[in-house]
């Protein structure tokens, strides 16, 4: 077998081309769009012919192996005809474990897997251990296997990256929750996307781990059915139903494989759903045999993610916090139930077919104002409208939104980006929708 052709030359293709050519496989990548130029020069410096704009089917068709990258659905024509074939199609991540011993922690979950992601990564690096980032996070673990010598991995795996996983084996694999998500890429039905999340688990054994979010319906339901073999790790923000990680009176506890503890409050991320992932980390960190106390203090000096409830600033006395990573409406109501002063709510966007019930409760709680940011906010004002708070509406941009926001909020409040909708309508991403308001409040 010599021919390994990859679809799709974002970061992990263009990155599985690389550590595909430095084994010495006659390599070809080929994108139907556009490839950026770092990559294109990645691939010229490792002389690995590509081509975009097309899928030449005559070069694609004779490869012995194929590399897809997450973006191309299952479903796309010519993943259908490989597979008719015969010809097997492989994720990213899958080729790039076959190429190192490194041991993989790997976190997959509807919702908190680049922050649990981030934090184990800062626990690892912080305590001086020979670690790498990799996965959805934006960086390719193939190209580091290729190009560097690390002892572990924390991998963040998106559902798409496990769809075609088969023989990788996470020695400690994180399942953070599971809510519908993406269903549109799983024939519509929920459990095609609970079997790819439990894909992470596949292979392990007796000497590997399985961390969970205890509470969880779906998971609980479904552990039975997946016949594993790996240790298991169940966590809850309270003591019950055997979870060995928990707070009780104040302390976060996790009592195996090493008892571990330490006061909730000095935890860095706040919020109920932070202290989930910062139990996953912590147990992680754990059954990689890092010390309590190098835990202790990674846990309670990190600095969070861009975009995830990070505080911007203090302007005379009001607060801003960027948590425009808030993409649907359950981020949202985890940004809300978090805030500890009452806060100005700037939410809209493109509206994702969103039901504004869940946060209605915490929005007549927590809310001293809203400010609807958007170029349709005729939802919003159908929903909120009725609760009498006061309310701006913004269709112009994040600028007037902030001073529209700064205006409406007293001294001692928050000022909560968090927006509910995907941001397309008026920003490039969330990206961008959260550097806008970063930079709006920093000229404030
Ligand atoms: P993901 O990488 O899975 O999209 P992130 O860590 O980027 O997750 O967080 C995305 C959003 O989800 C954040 O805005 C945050 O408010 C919310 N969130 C983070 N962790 C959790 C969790 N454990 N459960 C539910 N929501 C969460």
């Amino acid at each position: 077998m010599n021919r390994i052709v990859v679809l799709g030359a974002g970061e992990s293709g263009a990155g599985a081309a690389v550590l595909a050519k430095v084994k010495g496989f006659d390599t070809f990548v080929s994108d139907m769009g556009a490839i950026k130029d770092k990559y294109k020069e990645l691939l010229n410096k490792y002389d690995i012919p590509w081509e975009e704009g097309e899928h030449t089917e005559e070069k694609i068709l004779n490869a012995n192996e194929v590399i897809k990258s997450p973006g191309i659905p299952n479903d796309a024509p010519l993943i259908l005809k490989l597979k008719a074939q015969g010809t097997p199609v492989i994720s990213e991540i899958e080729f790039a474990g076959r190429y190192t011993n490194a041991k993989m922690i790997c976190i997959t979950g509807s919702n908190g897997k680049t922050t649990t992601t981030s934090l184990i990564y800062h626990i690892f690096k912080s305590a001086g251990m020979n670690v790498g980032l990799a996965g959805n996070i934006g960086k390719s673990l193939a190209l580091q296997v290729a190009t560097e010598q690390y002892d572990y991995y924390v991998i963040e795996l998106s559902s798409f990256q496990l769809d075609n996983m088969y023989k990788f084996r996470a020695n400690i694999a994180v399942l953070m929750n599971i809510t519908p998500d993406h269903l549109d890429r799983y024939d519509h039905c929920m459990q095609n996307y609970v079997d790819a999340k439990f894909r992470i688990t596949q292979n392990q054994t007796e000497e590997d781990a399985f961390v969970y979010w205890n509470d969880d319906p779906i998971i609980r339901r479904e552990l039975a059915k997946h016949g594993l073999r790996a240790q298991l790790y169940p966590f809850s923000a309270v003591k019950e139903d055997g979870a060995i990680a928990y707070v009780e009176d104040g302390e976060v506890e996790i009592n195996t494989p090493i008892a571990f503890n330490m006061e909730q409050e000095e935890l860095a991320l706040r919020g109920t759903h932070n202290l989930y992932n910062s139990l996953a980390a912590g147990i992680s960190a754990n059954l990689a045999g890092v010390k309590n106390e190098d835990i202790r203090k990674a846990l309670s000096d990190f600095q969070g993610v861009p975009h995830r409830l990070e505080k911007v600033a203090t302007v005379r006395g009001v607060h801003f916090i960027n948590d425009s990573k808030a993409t649907n409406v359950n981020s949202c109501w985890y940004a809300l139930q978090s805030m500890t002063t009452k806060t100005v709510l700037i939410l809209g966007g493109k509206d994702k077919g969103n039901d504004y019930k869940e946060i209605e409760d915490l929005v007549r709680e927590k809310c001293s104002a809203l400010v609807y940011l958007g170029l349709h906010n005729e939802k919003l004002h159908d929903f909120f409208d009725r609760l009498g708070l006061p309310v701006a509406d913004v269709q112009t941009g994040m600028k007037d939104a902030v001073n529209a926001a700064y205006h409406l909020a007293k001294k001692g409040e928050t000022v909560l980006l968090s927006p509910c909708c995907a941001s397309f309508d008026l920003f490039k991403s969330y990206e961008d929708r959260g550097d806008q308001f970063k930079a709006c409040v920093r000229s404030l």
